[in-house]
């Protein structure tokens, strides 16, 4: 690792900007969140440096999409060889730089590898159409084409896999990149942009913004005219925000934004399925994913086996540093998503919940928290309103199955739900009443880069994988032939 984050070439000029311009420019550093050690200081890019790297991906742009499809598969296929090749250091920059154990930061990797063996696939499966023309003197056809230059912004939780979701459908579509990592997991960005280097990339078609923090680079990243389309995975604060800014130019955007995740088991559930279910859906990543289940609604009948089994479980999952075997559970990822998690375990506490295990931070330094599992849970507590992002399971009893479908989509969120279930009237019934863009039936893992990622309300815009993935970075242009 040390070896790797070393190695100056892989962190320098990703975007075009010369070399000395780099070295004038003021530095941010990049810690271990188990740590606290500084792992490399990187230098703070600013406006100047996001402009010229988007006139670089505007000059790569027009022969970037003039390339066959086959052409642009070959280099994803070349980069997610690198990718799957170097995957045990790409893990080790993962776990040092986010806290995730080694394990999830693996399969982590590997997922970032699906994406791209997925578009790779896909970019040979742009199709138009032919229509019908309503006149026997015209043909009407429909052709797709790239969207333009991208411009992408993603988060700290997933820094290998969502800039794989992003790029590898624009890349497959012929759209050039710019794109800034969070400024907390920056390193494997850079990792696996010097892995695209490798793969062959022609110059300019890959730019990567190093930053310490996102509103400069995000707002010129939507006001520039060359960019034609806004990717971002992030808070619905800042979705909202990053829409204002590309509606004067009416710039197409996807977004990828915050949850409020149910997890419903009914009396009619697999009771130690939906614990081992429950356990992945909130635990997984510490709690740190815009799918984790936020809140657990469990019925009558079955509450006090679920809300037992499941603490027993919760209880034997161990906390510390990613790096070390057995560890489930890693610090968060910095000092304000423990305040979070305090703050909503107070609120709760105050208003009559009660702390079934877990609860407080591991130690009184660091940001590694116990995993927690609150019991006599109200609707007026915080954490049944707002996503918490951390290691915290508030359990809530109800009795009606209709009320509680009501409940879950009372939010302004509709990203990820869960639940368990057998009875297959109620399964399709439940199904397809919650208004989110993705539901787990009977399992608390559903992520897959052939399937539609994304959410409905105020979770966001578009969706990520699938051959659905593809066509948010193409335009579709409609050719009339006439006079024939
Ligand atoms: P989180 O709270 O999980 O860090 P954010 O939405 O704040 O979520 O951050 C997600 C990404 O958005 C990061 O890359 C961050 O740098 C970037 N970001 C934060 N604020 C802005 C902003 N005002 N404009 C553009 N990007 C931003």
């Amino acid at each position: 690792l040390t070896r790797h984050l070393k190695k100056p070439e892989l962190f320098s000029n990703l975007a075009g900007v010369p070399e000395g311009d780099l070295q004038s420019l003021p530095k941010f550093a990049v810690f271990d969140p188990a740590t606290g050690d500084v792992l490399a200081e990187l230098p703070d890019m600013g406006i100047p440096q996001v402009a010229l790297a988007i006139d670089r991906a505007h000059a790569a742009q027009a022969q970037w999409a003039a390339l066959t499809a086959r052409q642009r598969s070959d280099l994803l296929w070349e980069w997610h060889r690198l990718i799957l090749q170097h995957s045990e250091d790409l893990a080790s920059i993962l776990t040092a730089e986010m806290g995730k154990p080694f394990t999830e930061a693996k399969s982590e990797v590997a997922h970032a590898a699906a994406y791209l063996q997925w578009y790779a696939e896909e970019a040979n499966r742009i199709y138009g159409e032919t229509i019908s023309a309503p006149s026997v003197d015209r043909r009407m056809i429909v052709i797709k084409q790239p969207v333009g230059v991208v411009g992408a912004i993603t988060p700290w939780n997933f820094p290998a896999s969502m800039i794989a979701r992003k790029i590898s459908p624009a890349l497959a579509a012929g759209c050039a990149v710019v794109v800034k990592p969070a400024e907390q997991t920056p390193l494997v960005a850079g990792a696996m942009f010097a892995l695209a280097r490798m793969a062959g990339f022609p110059s300019g078609v890959l730019n990567l913004i190093y930053a310490s923090e996102g509103a400069s680079v995000g707002y010129e990243l939507c006001t520039n005219p060359k960019v034609r389309k806004i990717s971002f995975t992030g808070s619905t604060e800042v979705g909202r925000l990053l829409m204002r800014q590309c509606s004067d130019q009416i710039k197409r955007v996807s977004f990828e934004l915050g949850g409020n995740a149910p997890f419903i088991v009914f009396d009619d559930a697999d009771v130690d399925a939906a614990v081992d279910g429950a356990l992945q859906a909130k635990f997984r990543n510490a709690g740190q994913t815009c799918v984790s289940a936020n809140r657990l609604y469990v019925q009558s009948g079955v509450f006090t086996e679920f809300a037992e089994k499941f603490t027993a479980r919760v209880g034997e999952l161990r906390v510390g540093n990613g790096f070390d075997p057995g560890v489930s559970i890693g610090p968060l990822i910095d000092t304000r998503a423990l305040a979070k998690m305090q703050s909503h375990i107070a609120d709760a506490i105050e208003k009559g919940a009660v702390v079934r295990c877990g609860g407080e931070p591991v130690s009184a330094d660091g940001t590694f928290f116990q995993p927690t599992v609150i019991t006599e849970v109200t609707r007026d507590m915080r954490l049944a309103q707002e996503e918490t992002f951390g290691p915290l399971a508030p359990i809530i009893r109800f009795e009606d199955a209709d009320q509680v479908v009501a409940e879950a989509n009372d939010t302004i969120y509709g990203l990820a739900a869960y639940f368990y279930a057998s009875n297959l009237k109620r399964v399709w019934h439940v199904a397809e009443a919650l208004e989110y863009g993705m539901v787990g039936i009977n399992t608390g893992r559903m992520s897959s880069e052939a399937a539609p990622f994304g959410g409905m309300k105020q979770s966001g815009i578009g969706r990520e994988g699938s051959r659905h993935g593809l066509e948010d970075y193409l335009e579709m242009k409609y050719l009339c032939m006439g006079g024939l």
